[in-house]
C-alpha cells in the first residue's frame, strides 16, 4: 500500500454507489476505506485517521449527522463532504453548521465530485500553512491576499474594498474550499442574528465584491454563490 496516497473513508449504505465511488477513487490514486453505517465510520476512522470523510447522511442505525457532530466534538478537522439525496436547503445548511465542508447532492457527476474532494483537500493545506502566517499571501487563481498590508489584487491591480467587504473576503479566504453558510459569515462579519436583513445585507456586500473582483459570467469567479445556502472561496 502506498502510503503518499490520500486515505478517504466512503461512508455509504448504498452498494451500487459504494462500489461506484470506490472505484472513482481508487483509480484516482486514493486510498479508500468503506463504512456502511455510523458505528463502523467511527470505528474505521479511529484507525485509520483518514484525510477525508465522504459521508452519505441517510444511514442505517443513524442519522450521518451525528457521526459529522461526533467528529467535530473530538476536534476532529478532517475535511468532511456530505453526499445527499435530499435537494432540501435547510439539511444542507444544517449539515455544513455541523461542520461539513462541502455537499453535493445525488445524483452526481464523477468530475464534479473529484473536484470537491481536491478542493477539500486544499483546504486543509491553506488551514495548514497560509493563511494565517504574519505576512502571509493567499492566492488563487489571479486573486492575491496580502493578510498583513491588508491588500487585494486581481492580477497586478489593487482591489479597493471597504472594511466589510474585506473581512467577508477574508473570511472566506481563511476557508477556502469550504462552503460557509450565511449565518456563519454573518456572525464572524457583524456578529449579528442571522434574519432577512442581514442576509440581505450580506448578498448586497457579496454583490459588490463581486463587481470590483469584474467577474464575467462563466469565468472563473474566486467566490462561488451555493443558492440558499452560502458562499465559498473556489479552493
Ligand atoms: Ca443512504
Amino acid at each position: 500500500m502506498n502510503n503518499n496516497k490520500y486515505k478517504i473513508l466512503l461512508v455509504e449504505d448504498e452498494a451500487n454507489i459504494l462500489t461506484f465511488v470506490g472505484d472513482l477513487l481508487e483509480s484516482n490514486e486514493y486510498q479508500v476505506i468503506k463504512a456502511e453505517s455510523c458505528t463502523e465510520a467511527e470505528t474505521l476512522y479511529a484507525s485509520y485517521l483518514p484525510d477525508l470523510v465522504i459521508l452519505d447522511l441517510g444511514l442505517p442505525d443513524r442519522d450521518g449527522t451525528e457521526f459529522l457532530r461526533g467528529l467535530r466534538q473530538r476536534g476532529e478537522l478532517a475535511p468532511v463532504l456530505v453526499l445527499s439525496a435530499r435537494s432540501d436547503e435547510a439539511e444542507k445548511v444544517r449539515a455544513l453548521d455541523l461542520g461539513a465542508n462541502d455537499y453535493i447532492t445525488k445524483p452526481f457527476g464523477s468530475a464534479e465530485l473529484l473536484a470537491r474532494i481536491r478542493s477539500s483537500l486544499r483546504f486543509m493545506r491553506h488551514s495548514a500553512d497560509a493563511g494565517k502566517l504574519p505576512g502571509g499571501i493567499f492566492q488563487i487563481g489571479d486573486l492575491s491576499i496580502h493578510y498583513d498590508a491588508r491588500r487585494i489584487y486581481v492580477g497586478s491591480e489593487e482591489i479597493k474594498l471597504t472594511q466589510t467587504e474585506y473581512n467577508i473576503v477574508v473570511f472566506l479566504s481563511e476557508h477556502s474550499g469550504k462552503v460557509m453558510t450565511y449565518s456563519s459569515i454573518i456572525k464572524a462579519v457583524w456578529r449579528e442574528p442571522t434574519n432577512e436583513n442581514s442576509i440581505k445585507k450580506l448578498q448586497v456586500n457579496m454583490a459588490n465584491i463581486r463587481k470590483k473582483f469584474g467577474v464575467k459570467p462563466g469565468e472563473f469567479s474566486y467566490i462561488v454563490n451555493e443558492l440558499g445556502v452560502g458562499y465559498r472561496m473556489d479552493g
